[in-house]
């Protein structure tokens, strides 16, 4: 980006520019902080999987420390037979840009020698979109946004083309999540909440309109005294 600085105004070009670089420099640094937080995440569930360190001693009990992640060779649960194998490397989707050479950790079992399949939380094994896409598609399906508009404005974020069968299947797996999550009473009710909306007129038939009515949305700010908490829904 080059700057002809003299008296007077940017020109608009210029302004573009200098946007634009801002831009480009916010999203390479939020990839980095993903990354950041992704791999240090990956890291702590190993080692609270482990129940060890990075470096300790490996100690074996009688008693097996039972995990939830298996060998895929014998099938051993038992983490104290689990050492850490280093890293593999892959790259990750998300609404900031593509994340490159993300290290994914990996362990080995020591009674086969076989790899452990390891299934972290924040990262899903054959998934190539991180979860802030499945939060924006809850939050576009919520507010009526097209497939294809969500699929033109994560294609643009990521730098590729996104199928439109992709985002449908990704929304079709969380429909059940969201439906639970209706249904089971809020424990934890915000003290505030900020309502917006945009009011809209129905026309009638005969030219008129009628009343307004606001497709409207709800956020909550999260704290410890009681109040009441509303989703998404419209007021006429
Ligand atoms: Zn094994």
């Amino acid at each position: 980006m080059t700057i002809h600085f003299r008296q007077g105004k940017l020109e608009e070009h210029e302004r573009q520019a200098i946007l634009e670089e801002v831009y480009q420099q916010a999203k390479e640094a939020a990839k980095t902080a993903v990354k950041t937080v992704v791999e240090a995440l990956l890291e702590a569930e190993v080692t609270a999987k482990l129940g060890r360190e990075k470096g300790a001693v490996r100690h074996i009990s009688g008693q097996p420390r039972s995990s939830d992640w298996a060998c895929g060779q014998c099938g051993c649960q038992d983490a104290q037979q689990f050492t850490r194998d280093g890293h593999y490397r892959r790259s990750l989707q998300t609404g900031w840009g593509s994340i490159e050479d993300l290290r994914v950790p990996m362990l080995e079992c020591q009674q086969c020698g076989h790899d452990v399949i390891c299934h972290f939380t924040v990262l899903e094994k054959y998934e190539r979109f991180w979860l802030d896409l499945d939060q924006d598609v809850v939050l576009g399906s919520g507010l009526c946004e097209s497939l294809r508009h969500l699929s033109e404005r994560w294609g643009e974020a990521v730098g590729s083309s996104i199928g439109l069968r992709t985002l449908n299947e990704r929304i079709n797996q969380m429909a059940p999540v969201l439906e639970q999550a209706h249904q089971t009473p809020i424990t934890q009710v915000p003290p505030v909440i900020q309502f917006d909306g945009i009011w809209v007129r129905r026309p009638r038939a005969d030219g008129n309109h009628e009343n307004g009515s606001a497709p409207s949305a709800a956020t909550a700010t999260q704290g410890e005294a009681h109040g009441e908490a509303f989703g998404l829904g419209t007021v006429g």
